[in-house]
C-alpha cells in the first residue's frame, strides 16, 4: 500500500489541462490538410475518399476540401502537391453544419480572391443552430450523459471515445459521462456510417431520449459515410438517419478532438467556421 502511494505521488496529475489550456499534439500528429490559394493543387482523383471536388468558374479552378469525408490520409500532400498541400496540426475542427466543413480554394489564380466558403442554402439553418445551442446550454451545459452508439465503425473512434474516460482526459472533470441507457442519456455520441441493419437501431435509440438532446457525430464515417460511402450496406452518415448537432471529423479523430466537438454541442466553446486558410 504503502509503494502504491510513492507511486503515486512520484507519478503526479497525469490529466491535461485542456480545454482551459491549449494542448499540443505530439510530432507525429497529422491534422487536416491546409490547401494554398493560388497554387497548382492536387486533382480529385488522388483522394481514396472523395473529399476533393474541383470546378472551374469564370476561367478559375475552384478546388473544394469536405473535411467531413476527409480521413486525413495525406495523400494529396505528396509529391507532385507537397508545395501546394501541407497537413496541418489543428484538431479543434468541430462543426455545427455541415458546410461549414467545406473549403474552397481557389488554384493557380493568385490574383483571383483566395478562400471562399461554400455558403449554405439560407442563413435559417445558422439561426436554428444557435438556438438549439443556446437551448441545450441552458438544459445540459454544466452536466452531460451521453450514450455512445456504435453503428457499423472499425473501432477507431471507438477506441478514441473511451481514452476520454481514462486519467489523461478523465472528461468527468467536466460534467460529462457516459451512461448504458438512452433514457439515462443527454444525448448520443455516434461512429460508424451507421449501416443499414442499424439504421432501425440508431434512430429508435435516439428517440428514446428526452429533448433538448444532442446528437454528435464522431469521426468521418459518422460525419459523411467516410472512406465507406454510401451504399446497399451504408446510409453514408448520421446525417442520413437523424439531424445531428455536430459533425467531429477525422479518421479517428484524437480524444482532444472527440472532447472539443462535445463542448461546442454545449455551447461552451465555439465551433470552427470557414473559411480556414493556412
Ligand atoms: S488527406 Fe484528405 S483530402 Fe487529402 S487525399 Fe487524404 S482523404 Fe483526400
Amino acid at each position: 500500500m504503502l509503494r502504491i502511494l510513492i507511486n503515486a505521488l512520484r507519478t503526479g496529475v497525469v490529466t491535461t489541462r485542456y480545454p482551459a489550456e491549449p494542448s499540443v499534439p505530439p510530432d507525429r500528429f497529422r491534422g487536416a490538410p491546409v490547401l494554398r490559394p493560388g497554387s497548382r493543387l492536387p486533382l480529385p482523383a488522388v483522394c481514396p475518399t472523395g473529399a476533393l471536388t474541383e470546378r472551374f468558374d469564370a476561367g478559375a479552378r475552384r478546388v473544394a476540401l469536405d473535411l467531413a469525408r476527409c480521413v486525413f490520409c495525406g495523400r494529396c500532400a505528396e509529391d507532385p502537391w507537397a508545395g501546394a498541400v501541407a497537413m496541418g496540426r489543428d484538431f479543434e475542427l468541430a462543426a455545427r453544419r455541415r458546410d461549414d466543413m467545406r473549403i474552397q480554394v481557389v488554384a493557380g489564380d493568385p490574383a483571383v480572391p483566395a478562400v471562399e466558403p461554400v455558403v449554405g442554402p439560407t442563413a435559417d439553418p445558422i439561426a436554428e443552430a444557435e438556438r438549439a445551442s443556446s437551448e441545450i446550454h441552458r438544459v445540459l451545459g454544466r452536466s452531460l450523459h451521453l450514450r455512445h452508439l456504435d453503428a457499423g465503425s472499425c473501432n477507431a473512434c471507438d477506441w478514441e471515445l473511451y481514452a476520454l474516460l481514462n486519467p489523461v482526459y478523465d472528461v468527468r472533470r467536466l460534467g460529462i459521462d457516459f451512461v448504458a441507457s438512452p433514457r439515462h442519456a443527454d444525448g448520443v455520441v455516434v461512429t460508424g456510417p451507421v449501416t443499414r441493419n442499424l439504421e432501425t437501431a440508431v434512430r429508435r435509440t435516439v428517440e428514446a431520449i428526452p429533448e433538448p438532446r444532442v446528437v454528435i457525430a464522431v469521426g468521418a464515417c459518422a460525419a459523411s459515410g467516410g472512406i465507406v460511402g454510401e451504399g446497399y450496406v451504408s446510409a453514408g452518415g448520421v446525417e442520413r438517419v437523424l439531424p445531428v448537432d455536430v459533425y467531429i471529423p477525422g479518421c479517428p479523430p484524437r480524444p482532444e478532438a472527440i472532447l472539443f466537438g462535445i463542448l461546442v454541442a454545449l455551447g461552451r466553446l465555439d465551433a470552427r467556421r470557414p473559411p480556414r486558410e493556412g
